[in-house]
């Protein structure tokens, strides 16, 4: 029997990134979902301008994905696909997301989530270089504000402090670089030796470390110095693919980038069940395939190549396929970008970010986080209470909605923290 505090439920659900001491006793239980709208166990209907955790890109709801996972539960829920196992639905997937991956010859290694597809990546970049005759070319480079999730590898990858901070000592084969700058990038090259050096991992936008869309040619750039280097470019695209910014791994945007390795997750299935997974280039993956015999890589998890998990996937890449969806994070970025832009002249508004793909970020003034640190967070909670869920970051807010939003929509965020923005602004003078 759970105990309960002042008439509230007590959780035992211990929560992602939560302030369980605060959220103990209210959380806010989602019940339902449709298209762009979730509603709470209360009745209250609110509009999900995150896509959940920028995941839902097919939004809420949709019969389709739910028939394809019944039908696959009915006929095999899943099996095995360590070492010759394997099932029509995980081979359907691998399929259809090597034709569409931008790298020759690709090969799609399979898992639940975001976070351990870096892991995924990072091993194989690794075991890349002991498998092709450059043993010391171990180092990671990440960028600042990165997010690529948080496994063993994802925390000493991590380019947002906070994320780092608490656990002792990480790998330190890993250098952070700013996120926008090629020249101290290929400084660090230098430095270390890209003879030691196995990858750089980008996210094409990154994402939960702020909303930053790349400055123009940083992607180029990193991709011309990883050509000129053999340093193994490695995508993540765990936010960016499946339509976010308009192409199915984010990184087509900028046309002549090959990247040898994309991590993906999130809008592969839109989150109706977890998967994600690493595609890897034909360079990367030869030495695995190319005969009897040769390396194996002893890596992978229970669930990998999951045959319902592949079948949501599937149905879910129908959708965006047949509704349109794919293109919709490009076709929308300018709408979503001017109605935020709406927002930079408040008082307590220091920057708005994005315009590359369907997300964004309202950015709180310095003065306005000095004074009050957790500003980013009530801005949430007041976006909440006029009925709209936005994503507190370090210092401010994200956006980043389903597919099927419309510009209407976009008001309504607008709408939802301008109100918000002025009732702070007007704490503050009252303060
Ligand atoms: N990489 C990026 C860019 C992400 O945004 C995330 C999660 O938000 C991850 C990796 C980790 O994915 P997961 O939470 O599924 O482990």
């Amino acid at each position: 029997m759970l105990a309960r505090m002042s008439g509230e439920h007590e959780t035992r659900f211990w929560h992602p990134f939560a302030d369980m001491g605060a959220v103990r006793g209210k959380e806010l239980v989602i019940e339902r979902g449709e298209d762009v709208w979730v509603w709470d166990a209360e009745g209250r209907r609110y509009l999900d301008a995150t896509a959940s955790l920028w995941y839902c890109n097919v939004g809420h709801g949709r019969p389709e994905i739910a028939a394809a996972v019944a039908a696959q539960l009915s006929k095999l829920e899943a099996y095995s696909a360590f070492g010759d196992f394997a099932n029509a639905p995980a081979n359907e997937l691998t399929a259809r997301l090597a034709e569409r991956a931008p790298m020759r010859d690709a090969r799609v290694f399979l898992g639940s989530g975001g976070g351990d597809g870096i892991e995924t990546a990072a091993k194989l970049a690794r075991r890349y270089w002991q498998e092709t005759g450059s043993p010391d070319r171990n180092r990671l480079l990440v960028r600042t504000n990165a997010y690529h999730g948080t496994h063993g590898y994802g925390t000493a990858l991590a380019g947002i402090p906070a994320n780092r901070a608490g656990w002792g000592p990480l790998p330190e084969d890993v250098s952070i670089v700013p996120h926008d700058s090629l020249d101290v990038l290929r400084q660090e090259v230098g430095r270390i030796g890209a003879d030691r050096i196995a990858a750089v991992f980008v996210e094409p936008v990154i994402g939960a470390g702020g909303v930053h869309p790349p400055a123009p040619g940083y992607i180029e750039g990193v991709a011309e110095l990883c050509e000129q280097t053999g340093i193994l470019l490695v995508c993540d695209a765990v936010i960016c693919g499946f339509g976010r910014l308009g192409t199915w791994f984010g990184i087509e945007r900028w046309p002549d980038v090959v990247p040898d390795l994309i991590v993906f997750a999130k809008g592969v299935t839109s989150g109706y069940l977890p998967l994600g997974g690493v595609v890897a280039s034909g360079r990367v993956a030869e030495p695995f395939f190319a005969a009897p015999g040769g390396p194996i890589l002893r890596h992978g998890a229970t669930y990998a190549g999951h045959a319902t998990c592949c079948a949501a996937a599937l149905a879910n890449l129908d959708l965006l396929e047949r509704d349109g969806l794919l293109a919709r994070g490009q076709e929308l970025e300018g709408d979503l970008h001017d109605a935020l832009s709406q927002l930079a002249g408040h008082e307590l508004v220091g920057e708005v970010r994005g315009g590359t793909g369907l997300l964004g970020a309202v950015e709180l003034a310095p003065d306005v986080l000095a004074d009050r640190p957790g500003a980013p967070a009530e801005l949430g909670a007041l976006a909440r209470r006029s009925g709209v869920l936005v994503r507190p970051l370090g210092a401010g807010i994200a956006v980043s909605p389903p597919l099927t939003a419309t510009p209407d929509h976009f008001e309504l965020i607008i709408e939802a923290l301008s109100t918000a923005l002025d009732a702070m602004a007007s704490a503050r003078v009252a303060g």
